[in-house]
């Protein structure tokens, strides 16, 4: 393969925000997994490069990549118009959905239903930008992470969490007075961010990713982390 300019030579850095299961997530022993690292780890091997990744909170991962800090973010990220205004996104490789959790016996049954109400986010999400846009500023708060909007849920602090699909599983499993509602807020493709106008990065990560979904690779990655 061609040699392609990385951040740092002979590494794909990848700039994520490691408290977003299955996607990313850190093991008790302090190891990196998930779908979208092992995804990014398999990309790396095909493109001759050691796997580098930088934990840090959403916002900052995202940015990493417009900064050239980072070759790619892999978060989960949802491609949307004001992200493509900034940053390129390779094809995407996943869908998610913006779910609702709320405590059990809440009114709230319905997105509509989250008119009046206090409702948590991660910063810098599209959860967030979606609430605020619908719900107006100072109906949504903005936590560091999903598991910190999920603890205030749980304190009280706020009345429903608004946050993508799988992790919301996770967390409801995990907080037995939550409850996941099965009515979606918003559909969204996931897709690896980069900096906008690298060329050859984009076509060979695009390329690697192809051959990914081709083979199987990608499904048994999903397989490995998310049972139905
Ligand atoms: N998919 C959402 C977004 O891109 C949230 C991703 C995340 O919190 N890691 O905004």
């Amino acid at each position: 393969a061609a040699e392609l300019t990385t951040v740092e030579a002979g590494k794909l850095t990848m700039a994520t925000n490691a408290a977003f299961p299955p996607y990313e997530m850190t093991t008790d022993a302090g190891a990196f997994e998930g779908i979208d690292i092992d995804t990014a780890q398999a990309i790396a091997d095909k493109l001759g490069l050691e796997l580098q990744i930088d934990d840090m909170d959403f916002d900052a991962a995202l940015l990493s990549v417009q900064q050239g800090k980072a070759d790619i973010a892999m978060a989960g990220v949802t491609v949307t118009d004001e992200r493509k205004n900034v940053m390129d996104f390779s094809d995407s490789y996943a869908t998610g959905i913006q779910s609702i959790i709320v405590p059990e016996g809440s009114d709230i049954a319905s997105p509509d239903d989250l008119a009046g109400k206090m409702i948590g986010t991660q910063r810098g999400t599209t959860g967030y930008i979606y609430c605020s846009d619908d719900f107006g500023d100072n109906a949504v708060v903005a936590y560091d992470d999903g598991l910190t909007a999920v603890q205030a849920l749980n304190n009280g602090q706020v009345d429903a969490v608004v946050i993508d699909n799988a992790p919301a599983k996770e967390f409801v499993a995990a907080n037995p007075g939550l409850v996941l509602l099965d009515t979606s807020y918003a559909e969204e493709d996931y897709a690896i961010g980069m900096a906008k106008g690298n060329t050859a990065l984009e076509d060979a990560v695009n390329a690697a990713l192809e051959e990914l979904k081709a083979d199987g690779t990608l499904q048994s990655i999903v397989d490995k982390y998310i049972t139905a």
